[in-house]
């Protein structure tokens, strides 16, 4: 299906991203790796997706630091270089800090929301010109639940993804007659080690063991009672990569067991 696409998937080297990675580099898109930690590991599995796909889709790692503008465009630029275009633009880098706002470490906050939203912006404004040129892209931003609702000890987080829907609402009226998308996909609990932190936290809180910890987690805001998998994300990340959604437009998709609809 995208065969001959090249891509960028920011934060891939665990969680969402990877699982969004693979599904790419398995329907044929050459992709762009990037995140911190085991690069190698996401590279051995993301080469293994290509493989499998039999598409000959290529794929690369660049470790740009998400909250440095500088890296970001190195990275834009030399995935360009690589591939010879960018096509489809992932970004799924994400950080979180649990506290409240009169205890929020300001450097926390700079740090959210420089990962969370800031890289998003500097990436689409390196990658849209490209493919407003070619006449075709994709841009999927991994917002949040936490893009449409909040949560107590988490504004920098809720800020960024806030901000990050409406980014994509903005952006996705500037390309709208361009054969460029922009949408975002807000997930709720998926269990990932950005979650698996705060369930470790739960556990030592409340005194109780991990499957306790993620019961009390999801029945506090996912109907469904269960995690969402990156896996089932990277076929909505694929959807809006298909021609069946080329007319789909600033959406902000949730994928939260019923989380936004209480
Ligand atoms: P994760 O911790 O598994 O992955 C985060 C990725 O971002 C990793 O690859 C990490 O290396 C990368 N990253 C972090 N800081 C970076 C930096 N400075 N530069 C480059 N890369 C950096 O977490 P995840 O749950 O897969 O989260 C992925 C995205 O999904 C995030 O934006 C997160 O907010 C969002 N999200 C997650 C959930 C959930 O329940 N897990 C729910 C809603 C939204």
């Amino acid at each position: 299906m995208l065969e001959g696409k090249t891509a960028l998937v920011t934060g891939s080297t665990s969680g969402i991203g990877l699982g969004i990675a693979l599904a790419l580099a398995g329907s044929g898109a050459h992709v762009m790796l990037n995140g911190l930690g085991d690069a190698d590991g996401a590279l051995d599995r993301a080469g293994r997706a290509a493989q499998a796909g039999g598409r000959g889709a290529r794929v690369r790692y660049h470790g740009a630091d998400m909250s440095r503008p500088a890296e970001i465009e190195d990275m834009v630029r030399s995935c360009e270089r690589e591939f010879g275009a960018l096509d489809i633009l992932v970004n799924n880098a994400g950080i979180q800090h649990v506290a409240n706002v009169e205890d929020f470490p300001p450097e926390r906050w700079d740090a959210i929301i420089a990962i969370n939203l800031s890289s998003a912006f500097h990436a689409m404004r390196l990658a849209l010109p490209g493919m407003k040129h070619r006449g075709w892209g994709r841009v999927v931003n991994i917002a949040s639940a936490h893009g449409l609702v909040a949560s107590a000890g988490k504004s920098a987080y809720v800020a960024a993804k806030h901000g990050l829907v409406g980014l994509t609402k903005a952006a996705a009226l500037e390309c709208a007659a361009s054969g460029v998308t922009v949408n975002a996909i807000c997930p709720g609990w998926v269990l990932t080690p950005l979650v698996q932190q705060q369930v470790d936290a739960r556990a030592a809180r409340d005194g109780v063991d991990d499957a306790e910890a993620k019961r009390r987690l999801l029945a506090e805001k996912q109907p469904s009672l269960r995690f969402t998998t990156p896996e089932q994300l990277a076929e909505l990340a694929l959807f809006l990569c298909s021609s069946a959604a080329d007319n789909v437009l600033g959406v902000a998709w949730g994928v939260d067991g019923g989380w936004t609809a209480q």
